[in-house]
């Protein structure tokens, strides 16, 4: 903040909140915001009826519940005090920015992600051990998924969809992020919403899921994974395709070592599938990180040239959509470390043939 010129930081819903006080708040128009000045202690303004779910830190901020009748407004702003430059949270419902802008007069407003970005996306060995954990729950189903014991044929997307979810919550996660099921020509689009289209034999299908597991702290870490299965042997084309992407996959894993710029890590799985004649079907980047939240920095794609640090946490997850006909993605959460990249997922990485 000092090296910013920020005076105070407001911290509402998102990830910010809870990863740096332990504190998710609902996303609610009731405001719940924390105030950090850049020299003083920070206060969590938060409405009266919700100050039950805070878990006190006394050592971190105090807590400034407000009634009913109160303007949380004009509190933060109070606390606050003359400002010069003001770090709001960049998810920040913009009704209570524009308030705030008024309450504030004196104030010029920029992102907080300015600040918290570069701290929450290098991560600690105790973060790096919840994405591990995290990851080997996907991991587990996966390798059902893999395994012909998660029914296909039959059933449609969204039912397929609805049971990885499942598991998802059985696998110890608080909450599902997303559960992508995708078959046949449908795959073709990255985010495919999982329909009542029925899954046929001789197809094959995308499954992209992840979830927040919530530790005793308060705060969650995501998984993300992403694997394809056949329905029966695949087509001599689609088995091509796929060893094309599975060797892209692993080329930009071995490129992410530590001090190699992200863009570097995208080109490099990019190049082979381009060499293969199918880099206009690698419709998007290579990566985003992960964290407390499923996409957040650092953004593994061209154009960015921060250099990987040890810590950062982030996907590879290539992938070739031929429109109308397939698609396919792998996916791997990794982290960069000193002896290469350190996967969360090691759910095997070849097309599974099954016969559900
Ligand atoms: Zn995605
Ligand atoms: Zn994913
Ligand atoms: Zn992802």
């Amino acid at each position: 903040m000092t090296a910013d010129g920020i005076d105070v930081m407001l911290l509402s819903v998102g990830a910010d909140l809870p990863y740096f006080c332990g504190y998710e708040a609902m996303p609610l128009e009731r405001l719940t915001m924390l105030v950090v000045p850049r020299d003083g202690e920070a206060t969590l303004v938060v409405p009266g009826l919700e100050a039950p779910r805070v878990a006190e830190r006394a050592n971190v901020f105090t807590i400034r519940s407000w009634g009913e009748t109160e303007n949380p407004i004009g509190i933060v702003a109070d606390i606050a005090g003359p400002v010069g430059l003001a770090a709001i949270g960049d998810h920040t419902w913009s009704g209570f920015l524009v308030d705030l802008m008024t309450a504030m007069p004196s104030a010029n407003f920029c992102r907080a992600s300015t600040v918290t970005s570069p701290i929450r996306s290098v991560k600690d060995a105790h973060e790096i051990e919840r994405l591990r954990v995290a990851g080997a729950a996907v991991d587990r189903i996966a390798a059902r998924l893999q395994a012909g014991e998660v029914p296909l044929v039959g059933r449609t997307e969204a039912e397929v969809s609805a049971e990885l979810s499942r598991q998802i919550l059985d696998e110890g996660h608080h909450r599902v992020n997303f559960a992508i099921v995708a078959a046949g020509a449908n795959a073709a689009s990255p985010h495919h919403e999982a329909g009542g289209r029925v899954i046929r034999q001789g197809e094959s299908v995308l499954c992209d899921f992840g979830g927040t597991m919530v530790g005793s702290d308060g705060v969650g870490y995501c998984s993300d994974i992403t694997r394809c299965v056949s329905i029966g042997e695949p087509t001599g084309e689609f088995a091509d395709l796929y060893e094309v992407l599975m060797a892209a996959q692993q080329a930009s894993v071995d490129a992410a070592t530590i001090g190699t710029p992200c863009e570097e890590v995208d080109r490099a799985g990019r190049s082979l599938i381009a060499d293969a004649g199918y880099g206009e079907y690698f419709v998007h980047r290579t990566g985003h990180g992960i964290g407390v939240e499923a996409h957040e920095d650092p953004y593994i794609v061209e154009g960015n040239s921060t250099a990987l640090v040890e810590g950062h946490a982030f996907s590879i997850e290539p992938g070739i959509y031929i429109p109308d006909r397939w698609g396919a993605r792998l996916e791997d959460i990794v982290v960069a470390a000193s002896g290469g990249a350190d996967p969360m997922n090691v759910a095997a990485h070849g097309l599974a043939v099954v016969d559900a």
